[in-house]
């Protein structure tokens, strides 16, 4: 989500909004914020962007994100809830990964 609001053209709403939110609905869920409701907005935002979407940029850009929604479920309920930032989430799942 972070590439694409990086890289998005902005022609279309559903990837130029949608990826902007899908990064602010992630970071929700990471920091703890009222994880099951905002998986269903990141669920709901990644039907939009996939069906409203003009390029593959936008239209794909979910495919990994419901990928990881659907294989690794776990992996959205423990990630820290209190004083979160986005790196410490991540190098803490790097560490845990051994790397
Ligand atoms: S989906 Fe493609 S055309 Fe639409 S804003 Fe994104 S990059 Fe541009």
């Amino acid at each position: 989500m972070e590439f694409c609001a990086e890289e998005s053209c902005g022609k279309c709403t559903p990837c130029r909004i949608g990826s902007v939110r899908g990064v602010e609905v992630i970071d929700k869920i990471i920091a703890g914020h009222n994880r099951s409701q905002n998986l269903v907005v990141l669920d709901d935002l990644c039907d939009l962007m996939t069906d409203g979407s003009l390029c593959a940029m936008g239209g794909l850009t979910p495919m990994p994100v419901r990928s990881a929604m659907k294989h690794f479920p776990e992996d959205f309920q423990k990630l820290p809830t209190e004083n979160f930032s986005i790196l410490d989430a991540t190098e803490s799942l790097a560490t845990e990964a051994g790397r």
